[in-house]
């Protein structure tokens, strides 16, 4: 049963609890850790569980000692068999126990706020509160080092690649990410701030110019956003970055990445990656983040239709899934997917059943009667319908009628959110930018520094949102983990993008200057990507909630409740970082 560490210093053991098997029986073992339980054991004597971060092990004591839950102690005796018929099936050690002999108190526990070895969860608020003790529950250990286990795997492939690792500074200064950014007042310089990196970008595309050629680090980012959705202020992400690339060869680095995660956690050889457009993750399954470990795609219906009479079908985009066996879904499923769906921006959704008729398949439907036997025929081809099916349609504005689809598509059908296998999937050609801002300026999909598509140039100015660009997500069954793009390395190309951007000379320069600046000194083309670690942790580990793979997160309104951050500084302190606070109407509470 021992593991690899046979051999690694044993400290003030002979051997972990988790360890012990029939094959150490006769020996004397010392062993470690925190009390799990005792019960007592006869007049004299007393079992206590004892448990590392490898297992349990039952080591029978003398009843006199005053041994309690979550003591730090150390055991010394034989190891013997259990007797017969006490056998434990329920844990690894458990044919075996510790006769003892010596018990060494290391350290006395008061009664913990919550079981360790608890089947009821405690609160999340608890949890987090006493992380310390939470983090001794299996459960967390086996999320932590899972997590080693990842950055361990993405090291591995990154060195493999000739990548290097290269730390960049945390006390920074804006990067183009967009989101809002924390600032730390500079002691020395009163008045001036450093600001967290909302990535390394700028600094990774500095090492490129400075012939770095393939640079990563596992690197943390900072971002004062609100955290809904299971944010985290600071994240850490895979950042990398090569020159001379194109994205393809991009693709193929990251990729070799996760798929060596997905090797390393599973123990099994990982489905390829695939490859879509933006546009045709869009038509097929209704977002630009598929879950592809089930398939119900979406169906177009235009040639099926074409030319109907039927007023609801004349539309841009008719759209459908087919739902097996969906047909046995009663009225008040089908009325509560049709809100679902006018919920969602649909003008409405238009339901089908598939059933079986003497002559053939027929469609069930309130709308039936407006569709010929043709059409209704076409649409059954087109869909792939079988008896029992149920098709969901809707028709409208194409991009809208997609997406609606693509939501349906997962109520109906998305597994548990962290069941495997892992499908990862290269979502490519992105639209350069998503809309318009509120000044009517053209708003980067990406970041300012992504390259457009080399065939889109010429419409840069003249039609900028028909634009794609150079720049890709990668997403594992349906979570966005990460993005890239190819940069520009070029002067003329980026002053034409920060123009359509709205953004004036003056303020590129003082935002961007010395990135400009250093692109005057021989920059080769380059990209890079980053993918987020915490996200990827969770979705290896089973985990609904990234705070389950970090070892200290915040809370939803971005309290430590342990290390009680944020929190106020003395005046002193203050005065010496050249700060006066302003009157707040009121404190917010923690939590
Ligand atoms: N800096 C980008 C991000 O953090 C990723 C990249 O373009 O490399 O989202």
């Amino acid at each position: 049963m021992r593991r690899e560490g046979a051999a690694r210093a044993r400290g003030l053991r002979t051997d972990y609890c988790g360890e012990l098997g029939p094959e150490d029986v006769g020996r004397t073992v010392s062993v470690c850790g925190w009390v799990s339980r005792r019960r007592e054991h006869g007049e004299h004597l007393a079992f206590v569980d004892l448990r590392d971060h490898t297992g349990i092990i039952q080591c029978v004591v003398d009843g006199g000692h005053d041994i309690r839950a979550e003591h730090v102690i150390k055991v010394t005796g034989e190891l013997r068999l259990r007797p017969e018929g006490t056998v434990n099936e329920a844990i690894p050690t458990g044919e075996v126990e510790v006769g003892a002999s010596e018990v060494e108190i290391l350290s006395v526990a008061e009664p913990p706020p919550f079981s360790v070895d608890g089947r009821i969860a405690a609160e999340e608020q608890v949890r987090l509160r006493y992380r310390y003790v939470d983090l001794r529950r299996e459960r967390m250990q086996a999320n932590l080092r899972l997590r080693a286990q990842v950055n361990a795997a993405i090291r591995r492939s990154m060195e493999r690649q000739g990548f290097v690792e290269i730390e960049t500074p945390l006390l920074w200064t804006p990067t183009p990410e967009g989101a809002r950014e924390f600032a730390i007042p500079s002691r020395l310089q009163p008045g001036s701030f450093y600001v967290l990196p909302q990535s390394p970008q700028i600094a990774k595309q500095l090492l490129m110019l400075s012939g770095f050629d393939r640079y990563y680090q596992i690197a943390r980012c900072m971002r004062d956003e609100d955290l809904r959705a299971d944010r985290q202020f600071e994240f850490t992400q895979l950042d990398l970055e090569a020159s001379f690339v194109r994205q393809e060869d991009l693709w193929e680095v990251v990729s070799d990445s996760v798929l060596e995660v997905a090797r390393s956690v599973t123990g099994k050889e990982p489905p390829p990656v695939e490859t879509m457009t933006w546009s045709e993750a869009l038509e097929r399954f209704g977002t630009d983040k598929p879950d592809l470990r089930f398939k119900m795609e979406l169906v177009r219906l235009e040639e099926a239709v074409a030319g109907t009479g039927f007023k609801a079908f004349q539309a841009e985009a008719v759209r459908a899934l087919c739902l097996k066996g969906g047909a046995e879904l009663g009225r008040g499923r089908l009325d509560a997917l049709t809100d679902r769906a006018k919920k969602l921006g649909a003008a409405g959704l238009v339901w089908l059943r598939v059933l079986r008729q003497s002559d053939g398949l027929a469609l069930e439907s309130p709308v039936a009667k407006f569709l010929s036997d043709k059409e209704k025929a076409a649409v059954v081809a087109a869909t792939g319908a079988e008896e029992g099916d149920l098709l969901l349609v809707v028709a409208g504005e194409r991009a809208r009628s997609c997406r609606v689809l693509g939501q349906l598509r997962l109520d109906l059908a998305q597994p548990a959110v962290s069941e495997p296998p892992y499908r990862f999937c290269w979502i490519t050609e992105f639209p350069l930018f998503e809309g318009l801002d509120d000044d009517g300026n053209p708003v980067a999909a990406h970041h300012p520094f992504t390259m457009p598509h080399p065939d889109d140039l010429d419409r840069l100015e003249s039609d900028p949102l028909s634009v794609r660009s150079q720049s890709y997500d990668l997403v594992l069954n349906g979570w966005e983990l990460g993005s890239g793009s190819i940069r520009i390395h070029r002067a003329d190309i980026q002053r034409r993008i920060f123009s359509v951007l709205g953004i004036s000379e003056q303020e590129a320069e003082s935002r961007f200057g010395f990135l400009l600046g250093a692109f005057r000194y021989g920059a080769p083309p380059h990209g890079g990507f980053a993918y987020g670690i915490d996200r990827l942790a969770a979705l290896m580990a089973g985990e609904e909630s990234i705070r389950e793979v970090i070892a200290f997160p915040k809370t939803q309104s971005g309290a430590d409740l342990m290390a009680e951050s944020p929190r106020a500084l003395p005046e002193r302190q203050l005065e010496e970082l050249g700060l006066r606070l302003l009157p707040r109407p009121e404190a917010k509470s923690p939590g």
